[in-house]
């Protein structure tokens, strides 16, 4: 169905003939890195903070490609094996909208994808331009065309195949669940996606800051499938509000997307005193518009003069500087910000690029500690930390040092709020609601295998963060499109 979208050797940069001297010219541009708000005046919004390229930045950076000889490291450096090269080249020849296209001929998110991806581990991170100076900026790049083809032409008209008569259950509207939508959409499936929160989007909106993603591409993205006939049934939890064997009876076919939404406890003494945060609810109720919000959550969270939130990866990284914005906003400059973490920073599974801006914001960190334990006042409010230092051992099974308790060392630092950032788990209520679902490590559910996404139950596909536990959003989409070619294989299997 991608019949609209250029094929992999339409514009192979190999007919080029790149001569020597071009690709020495071309290594000598030096690097344009995407504009961004100042860190100042960013503090007090949560606008995106990269402003993106505008055209002829674009063509510059896109020039920086030296266009290695295949195989591209870039492109089997990317979970989608997005052809960015091609994209790139057309880039350079002002041709924006065919850009998009060749990265939405693999993506169902490119301008999620290009903001989001930890590219310095991904495609940036095998760019041959990396072995001599900074990569070319893919991320900046597909984000930029993608959105350009988005705001001067909208998302592109697809060719849909003749309805199939067969009828598909999503649950969840997030990376996965949208692109596994669009997907089987695009193969004459009709696709009904079931989302808990009030609008959709999953993860993208309600998990991801508006600061570092613009949230109405994710409004539009599912207005524009909603006019391909995908329909979306909002403020409906499956395994709640419809059973998962209701769904089973009345679909052809279902496919699970709900990630790994339920944040993992400290299981601390006073985790439960007032002014203490999950990171989830901490970042939904900073971040959105509270219309967007179900009403159980329609208040902004707490702020106070020592907010401490506590974890090393990138959502601990949203929590500082979502706390930092609010408490700028708020006019209070004196509040501070910390976050802790158990290992020293080389040791952060978060990204860099984010630990760089929390820094520039404002945040402070302390690395070495752990909490033993929260206190708190007469009214049951949150007000110190009890940490104790740790010092860190031999590698654990992460490859990471692992960190051991200093003995003796516990000390108190004040916190008005503390946001836990620990990780995220399965939801188990949907899995424990089908009993014969088999499941894995943690509870994730169990499939053949991530190119298929088939669960031991006939017709049940997963695919995504409740298969492969809290990973990213292009891992997602890469797994979502594998379990939808093989629906659209079952779906057309005559039984
Ligand atoms: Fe790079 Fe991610 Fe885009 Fe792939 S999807 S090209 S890894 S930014």
């Amino acid at each position: 169905m991608n019949d609209i979208f250029p094929k992999r050797g339409d514009h192979d940069p190999a007919n080029l003939d790149l001569k020597d001297f071009d690709r020495y010219e071309r290594a000598h541009i030096p690097p344009g890195p995407p504009p961004k708000q100042d860190p100042r005046e960013r503090v007090l919004n949560f606008n995106e903070v990269f402003l993106g390229y505008d055209e002829e930045q674009a063509i510059v950076e896109a020039a920086r490609c030296i266009h290695c000889p295949s195989p591209e490291p870039c492109i089997l450096g990317c979970p989608l094996h997005n052809d960015i090269p091609t994209a790139l080249l057309l880039i350079e020849q002002r041709r924006f909208s065919e850009a998009a296209n060749v990265f939405r001929a693999t993506s169902n998110m490119p301008e999620v994808c290009g903001r989001i991806c930890p590219q310095e581990i991904l495609c940036e991170g095998s760019c041959t331009v990396a072995g001599y100076d900074r990569a070319v900026n893919i991320g900046k790049l597909e984000a930029f065309c993608a959105d350009w083809q988005r705001r001067n032409e909208g998302f592109p008209d697809y060719r849909i195949a003749p309805p199939s008569g067969k009828r598909v259950a999503i649950v969840g509207s997030g990376p996965a669940g949208m692109s596994a939508a669009e997907e089987l959409m695009r193969d004459g499936h009709e696709c009904v996606v079931y989302e808990e929160w009030p609008k959709p989007g999953g993860l993208n909106v309600y998990g991801i800051p508006g600061f570092k993603l613009y949230k109405q591409i994710i409004a539009e993205k599912a207005a524009w499938l909603e006019r391909y006939g995908v329909r979306f049934v909002c403020n409906t939890r499956v395994g709640k509000d419809i059973a998962m064997q209701t769904l089973l009876d009345e679909y052809d076919a279902v496919f699970l997307g709900i990630g790994a939404p339920i944040g993992n406890k400290a299981r601390l003494p006073g985790e439960e005193l007032k002014g203490i945060y999950q990171a989830t609810e901490f970042l939904v109720r900073a971040n959105l518009p509270l219309e967007d919000l179900p009403a159980r959550l329609r208040a902004r969270p707490e702020i106070g003069k020592h907010m401490a939130v506590i974890g090393g990866g990138d959502t601990s990284m949203d929590c500082v500087r979502s706390s930092i914005r609010l408490l700028r906003q708020a006019g209070m400059c004196d509040a501070v910000v910390t976050d802790y973490y158990r290992r020293t920073e080389n040791e952060m599974p978060g990204r860099y690029e984010e630990r760089m801006h929390a820094k520039q914001e404002g945040v402070q960190f302390e690395f070495l500690v752990a909490p033993v334990a929260f206190h708190g006042d007469a009214e049951g409010h949150v007000r110190e930390i009890e940490m104790q230092r740790m010092e860190l051992g031999a590698p654990d099974e992460s490859g990471r040092r692992s960190p051991k308790p200093v003995e003796g060392s516990n000390f108190c630092v004040p916190a008005d709020v503390v946001v836990l950032a620990l990780g995220y788990s399965p939801d188990p209520e949907l899995g424990n609601s089908l009993p014969d679902l088999k499941k894995g490590w943690k509870g994730l559910f169990a499939v053949e295998t991530e190119f298929t996404g088939a669960t031991n139950i006939p017709g049940l596909y997963a695919a995504g963060d409740d298969v492969r536990g809290a990973d990213l959003v292009v891992t997602a989409v890469a797994a979502a499109r594998h379990a939808a070619r093989a629906m659209d294989g079952y779906l057309r299997t005559e039984r």
